[in-house]
Order: C-alpha cells, then sequence, then structure tokens
C-alpha cells in the first residue's frame, strides 16, 4: 500500500474536516479557531503543538489581516507540512562490512511480528540474505507466528522452546547468521510492560550477547508504536524508548486510524525519528518514513 491509500482514513478524519469547516463557517472568528482546536486534537496531533498552531494561525490571521477561512487554509497546511518536515535520518542504518543486526521492541499486540516479516520480505526481495530470531519466548503464540511469517516470505527462524532464555536464542541466531553469511538479522523481542525492570534486564542481556558477538551491533533498535492507540503509544514511546537504547520508531497500523495526526505529535515531542509505518496487513504494506510522501499522502 502506498501512503494515498494507506492514510484514507486519516484524510477524511481530519484533513476532509478541517476543508469542510473552511467551506462551511467561511469567516474566521473565534467559533471557528474553536472548531479547527477540536479537529486537530482529535486526530491526536497533541494538545501542545495543536494550541502552538492555533496561536500561530492567529498571529499570521492578525498581520496578513484574513478574513475568509479559504485564505487561512494553504497557511494551515503550509504550517502543518512543517511540523511533519524534518531534516533528520530516518534511513535504517546498514552494517556495510557484514551483518547487520536489528532489534524491534514494544508491547505485545502492536504489530512487531508483522512488522518483521514485512521487512524480512522487502530485504529479500533485495536480494539480500534474511535471518529471524525468534527471542519472544514469553508471549503463547509468538514463535509460531513468526514462523508463518518465515514460510510466507521464505525466510528461516531460529528458534528454541517456547519459556526458553531469548539471549541464548539471539546467541544460536548470531552463530548461524555468520555460518550462512547472512546480510540481515532480525530480532523479534518479549513485549510484556507489567514487569518493566525484567523486561530490561532481559533487553540487557540481548544486547550483551549479539555486542560481543558482533561488534557494533545492534545497527538498529525499532520500537514498535500502534497508532490505533494515539497518545498511548507516544506515552509509551516516552516512558520506554528513550532510555533502552532505541534508534527509531515504526507506527504501525497508520491504516486503521483517522488519528494520523500522531505523527506529527511524535516528531515535535520526541527525538526519536519514525524510519517506517506500517499502512496494512499485508508483507508489502510497510513503507519507509518520507515526510515529503507522507505530506502528499495527507493532502492527495
Ligand atoms: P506483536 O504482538 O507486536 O508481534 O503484534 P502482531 O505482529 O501479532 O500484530 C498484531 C495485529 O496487528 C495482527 O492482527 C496484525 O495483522 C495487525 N497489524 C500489524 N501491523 C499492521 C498494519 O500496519 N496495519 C493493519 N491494519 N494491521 C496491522
Amino acid at each position: 500500500k502506498q501512503f494515498k491509500d494507506g492514510l484514507e482514513k486519516t484524510r477524511k478524519g481530519f484533513v476532509e474536516k478541517v476543508a469542510e469547516l473552511v467551506t462551511r463557517r467561511k469567516k474566521i472568528d473565534e467559533e471557528f479557531f474553536e472548531e479547527l482546536e477540536e479537529i486537530l486534537i482529535g486526530a491526536d496531533v497533541g494538545v501542545n503543538t495543536v494550541m502552538e498552531l492555533i496561536d500561530d494561525l492567529r498571529d499570521e490571521v492578525k498581520k496578513r489581516k484574513i478574513e475568509d477561512a479559504v485564505d487561512l487554509q494553504p497557511i494551515m497546511s503550509e504550517k502543518l507540512i512543517g511540523l511533519l518536515r524534518g531534516d533528520e535520518d530516518n534511513e535504517i542504518k546498514l552494517n556495510p562490512d557484514g551483518i547487520t543486526v536489528i532489534l524491534f521492541v514494544g508491547v505485545n499486540g502492536v504489530g512487531k511480528t508483522t512488522t518483521i516479516g514485512k521487512l524480512a520480505h522487502y530485504y529479500k526481495q533485495q536480494g539480500k540474505r534474511v535471518l529471524m530470531a525468534a527471542g519472544d519466548t514469553f508471549r503463547a503464540g509468538a514463535i509460531e507466528q513468526l514462523e508463518v511469517w518465515g514460510e510466507r516470505v521464505g525466510v528461516e527462524v531460529i528458534k528454541q522452546s517456547a519459556g526458553s532464555d531469548p539471549a541464548a536464542v539471539m546467541f544460536d541466531a548470531v552463530q548461524a547468521a555468520k555460518q550462512r553469511g547472512v546480510d540481515i538479522l532480525l530480532c523479534d523481542t518479549a513485549g510484556r510492560l507489567q514487569n518493566k525492570s525484567n523486561l530490561m534486564e532481559e533487553l540487557n542481556k540481548i544486547f550483551r550477547v549479539i555486542q560481543r558477538e558482533i561488534p557494533g551491533a545492534p545497527h538498529e533498535v525499532l520500537m514498535v508504536l500502534d497508532a490505533t492507540t494515539g497518545q498511548n503509544a507516544l506515552a509509551q514511546a516516552k516512558l520506554f524508548g528513550e532510555k533502552s537504547g532505541v534508534t527509531g520508531l515504526v507506527l504501525t497500523k497508520l491504516d486503521g486510524t483517522a488519528k494520523g495526526g500522531i505523527v506529527i505529535a511524535i516528531r515535535q515531542e520526541l527525538s526519536l525519528p519514525v524510519k517506517l509505518v506500517g499502512l496494512g496487513e499485508k508483507m508489502e504494506d510497510l513503507q519507509k518514513f518520507d515526510s515529503e510522501q507522507f505530506v502528499h499522502g495527507l493532502f492527495a
């Protein structure tokens, strides 16, 4: 799926609502700003960002003596685009000298396994040798689910039995990757949040094993967030992301929400770049995050 299709719900629930407001109210007055504020907050742009944006628009209206809402619309789009654009690097870093290890972290159900499967497919299509590690030994069914993806995209999965030590799985996976001349190793991890300190310990152990076996690895630690949970996703990233070595974010299920404004909130409130977005359940429904394309898809 491309951004244009994947962002249809957000376009309807957000961009088209703004357009409707402009046509209906015509004049810029207090009620106009109030309704606009409601739409933006409803799309999960984030209260702080919305307040700043509205203040900014009020200033523009005064400065340029704008009266008609229709004249404000291009300024508004411009500002939203400005909030989304960034010059930060959102490319996934590959190791030029050998195996690239990418670790995925995130709460259960956010779409970690699906993203790993999709990314395995993407790299395989590019002619790379890919391997997946079933490091979520905690959640029932997680290993099998990764295996289903492995079969679907034709990529091998390194696993142990449920309940085993994830660091041991990673050790096996790294050895297998070395033996087989693998380019990309994608590692799943457990996502239970109820036991945060244990989870951190587990992740640290995984880090140590990977670092010891491949200097410089992991090359990316991607935190997966579910866009349909909106501000919750942002809270999760704040709580968990900035202190666990996370290098980038994956925002899944953008196709399933009208609250795509969460991308703006994330960009405003976190220093972590969004590197990938999920736009559906199929193996092709993963895109590198590109703010220009995103904006284009939103306002198309
Ligand atoms: P995990 O527990 O984090 O590994 O999550 P899963 O990969 O099992 O995903 C949970 C559910 O979300 C599954 O039903 C997936 O098909 C679905 N899912 C994952 N990514 C996307 C996406 O980008 N769009 C949609 N619509 N569904 C997704």
